[in-house]
């Protein structure tokens, strides 16, 4: 009955860094206005250590002149030619990056984020401000 503290038990830090991608991932994951500017921010867990991570995405659609979501890491892994209809249908469109922040093992200097570099889709997003 009492209040569980908000601990991953499950986040397994010996998984060792392996760039791969997982596939979409049905789990839950929660879209959120960015803390450090316009923007917004992907909450969820990660498919495959199980940590905590969170992206941030500034605004930068289809349409604003800048290429914004899609060219996060440089090198987008495909390219989009679908027609964005929302900042939503972009965000399932992208592919996620582990950002759970813990150095996994053979984690490498250059290494985009700090994780175990797993990447992935995510099938739904659940939160948000505003309905759409
Ligand atoms: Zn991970
Ligand atoms: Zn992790």
């Amino acid at each position: 009955m009492s209040e569980a503290p908000p601990v991953n038990h499950n986040h397994n830090h010996s998984t060792t860094y392996l760039e791969t991608y997982v596939g979409v991932v049905a789990g839950d994951f929660v879209r959120r206005d960015a803390e450090s500017g316009p923007g917004l921010r992907i909450e969820g867990t990660c498919p495959r250590c199980q940590g905590g991570t969170v992206s941030e995405y500034p605004y930068g659609l289809a349409g604003t002149g800048t290429k914004g979501i899609f060219s996060r890491r440089g090198a987008a892994p495909a390219p989009v030619s679908v027609p964005v209809s929302g900042e939503e249908t972009a965000l399932l469109r992208e592919v996620h990056f582990c950002e759970c922040g813990h150095p996994h093992p053979d984690l490498p200097a250059d290494a985009p984020f700090v994780g175990c570099g797993a990447s992935w889709r995510v099938a739904a997003l659940s939160g948000g401000a505003g309905g759409g």
